[in-house]
């Protein structure tokens, strides 16, 4: 594990990677505000031979992550202004995210949570029981997000003692947990972890895959011992510039995934985060490789393309191009199912 500065230069030094002075203190520039935390599994995965290494962008702090950039904030999504009781986040009518962990095995330099949760602290076990009263009180909220941060990155017996409390909710069915570690960590997913997550079923895993290179032979194991347990697991992945803004990339990615059993769900577009805005790739071309993927795959490999809106009234929103075309009395017309071509649906 690459914790500091210092170890990712020593790291490199072993793989005989030689970067310039100048990159060097830029890297500990950025480091300073957003601190560098790489697995070793992670860091493996990147060619040094590729300056735009997919794998290599979303770990190696860049020095664009201090520039300051007109529209973006700390937190975008107002997360802070829907904080229920501490750590527990009610935005949506009927499911909650309870942030407990601001730890990861990876510090993604592209996060959407890089300047609260992250920066901030964990949650201890005291504050559940406030949790716990809300959601008593609001027996609309039938679903659990435990996430952060990492919750797999928590201690296991805290991370069950809260488990443990939203299970005993009644009107809690599900309970979701988000976890990049199947991606970055993958041997941390041990059996036993699974066989405590499937005493709390119904649970859903969901991680994130952004990259065709990240669907490693131990990845694909780590979600099959999850799944093994029936639990299933889905992908939300994030639509970034010179990573994966990319149809082929996508498709690539996405049959990898189906091919595991990996249900993609959502794909981002980037969040207005400060430090975070180079990734961005805009929401048009987004919408039209979506398109092109639901030529190409399964339509159960077909994520749905989401904005999370800012401010009090936005939320996410899934966003397609318009598949009607045009609409009169006697019928509508229809973007078809090869590229290019439409139909028509006589009403
Ligand atoms: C994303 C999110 C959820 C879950 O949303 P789904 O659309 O059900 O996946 C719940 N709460 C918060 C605060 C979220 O950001």
């Amino acid at each position: 594990m690459i914790n500091n500065t210092e170890q990712l230069f020593k790291a490199l030094g072993e793989k005989g990677i030689s970067i310039s002075d100048a990159e060097k203190k830029e890297i500990e520039e950025v480091s300073k505000k957003y601190p560098v935390r790489i697995s070793d599994h992670y860091f493996n995965l990147i060619d040094w031979n590729d300056d735009n290494c997919p794998i290599r962008q979303q770990c190696i702090p860049n020095i664009k992550e201090l520039e300051k950039v007109k529209g973006y904030k700390e937190d975008p999504l107002n997360e802070g202004k829907f904080e229920k009781t501490p750590f527990l986040i009610h935005k949506y009518y009927s499911r909650a995210a309870f942030m407990c962990s601001n730890s990861c095995y990876m510090l993604c330099r592209h996060c959407t949570r890089k300047n609260t949760v992250m920066s901030g602290k964990p949650a201890s076990k005291d504050v559940l029981p406030a949790a716990l009263d809300y959601l008593k009180k609001h027996p609309e909220v039938n679903d659990i997000l435990i996430t952060g941060g990492d919750p797999l990155a928590i201690s296991r017996d805290l991370l069950e003692y809260f488990i443990q409390g939203f299970r005993s909710v009644p009107t809690v069915n599900t309970i979701r947990i988000g976890t990049r570690a199947i991606v970055t960590e993958p041997d941390i997913i041990t059996d036993e972890l699974c066989d405590m997550l499937a005493k709390y079923r119904p649970l859903w895993i969901f991680t994130q895959f952004n990259h065709p290179k990240e669907v490693t032979k131990e990845a694909i194991e780590a979600a099959n011992r999850i799944q093994m347990r029936g639990i299933p697991v889905g992908d939300q992945s994030v639509f970034m510039r010179g990573i994966n803004d990319d149809a082929d990339i996508l498709v690539e990615l996405y049959t990898k995934l189906i091919g595991a059993s990996i249900i993609p769900y959502y794909l981002y577009i980037c969040d207005r985060v400060d430090g975070t805005a180079h990734f961005y790739a805009d929401y048009k071309k987004g919408m039209e490789i979506v398109e092109k993927l639901r030529y190409r795959l399964p339509g159960y490999g077909v994520p749905k393309l989401i904005i999370d809106a800012d401010g009090e009234n936005g939320g996410k929103v899934p966003i397609s191009i318009n598949h009607i075309i045009c609409e009169n009395r006697d019928f509508i017309e229809l973007s078809g199912n090869k590229e290019g071509t439409t139909t028509r649906y006589d009403i």
